[in-house]
């Protein structure tokens, strides 16, 4: 097996003035490749914090984080950006699609700021967007979607490029039970499909049922597996 992300010992606090709010205390963790992880937890303990740190948004205040064997503690800014663009696929709660482009049109963008170029790979577009069931909206703009399809968009999104890692903070979270279940369903056939690494925050107990580990927090550590 392979350990495409690890951390040691990583802490984080944030300064509100000069206040310290300690967000996580001391998180070691090793995911292999093709895991499908959730990341439970009462909120407040940590998880959205170690999401971003995991995918280079938020920088530790000590620590260690290896994606794929690259410390990014010890690489350049610019690296750590295309660490991040090559590697790492994020989904939010909030979908974050840009209104006035359609479906496709959000994906287009996704592939020109990963490739800085025209994104003009359209087979792989409408491969993604056949495998998420969303080939007769490609032409709608977000508002003209539903909450489940918007979300499956966003899926969408972070898979055009292929990413070794997709870290999704909550994505069933604004959803109803039927959409929930068709991105969830969406998730495991990626991580069956393409072997993605797939680590995902979730409150539900029903979408950490879909992963194959489940790591609970509380207060800035990982105190279950
Ligand atoms: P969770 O995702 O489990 O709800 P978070 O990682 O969002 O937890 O937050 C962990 C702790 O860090 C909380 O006490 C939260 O208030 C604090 N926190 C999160 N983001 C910030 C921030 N940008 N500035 C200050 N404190 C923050």
């Amino acid at each position: 097996m392979t350990t495409i992300l690890q951390t040691d010992n990583l802490v984080k606090s944030y300064m509100i003035g000069k206040m310290e709010v300690p967000a996580l205390r001391g998180v070691s963790l090793q995911i292999e490749q093709g895991e499908f992880v959730a990341i439970m937890g009462p909120s407040g303990c940590g998880k959205s914090t170690l999401l971003h740190l995991l995918g280079g948004l938020l920088s530790p205040t000590s620590g260690k984080i290896l994606i794929d064997g690259e410390d990014l503690s010890k690489v350049s800014d610019a690296k750590r950006t295309d660490i991040r663009r090559r590697k790492i696929g994020f989904v939010f709660q909030r979908f974050n699609l840009f209104p006035t482009l359609t479906a496709d049109g959000n994906l287009k963008l996704a592939e020109k700021i990963h490739s800085g170029n025209g994104g003009n790979s359209s087979g792989n577009r409408l491969e993604v967007l056949r495998l998420l069931k969303l080939e007769d909206k490609m032409h709608h703009k977000p508002l003209e979607l539903s909450g489940g399809e918007q979300q499956r968009v966003a899926l969408a999104r972070a898979v055009i490029n292929s990413p070794a890692i997709i870290l999704a903070d909550e994505p069933t979270g604004n959803l109803d039970t039927e959409n929930s279940q068709i991105v969830l369903d969406m998730f495991r056939e990626l991580n069956a499909k393409y072997g993605q690494t797939i680590i995902m925050i979730t409150h539900n107990p029903e979408a950490a049922a879909v992963c194959s580990r489940t790591i609970k927090m509380r207060d800035g550590h990982i105190v279950e597996e």
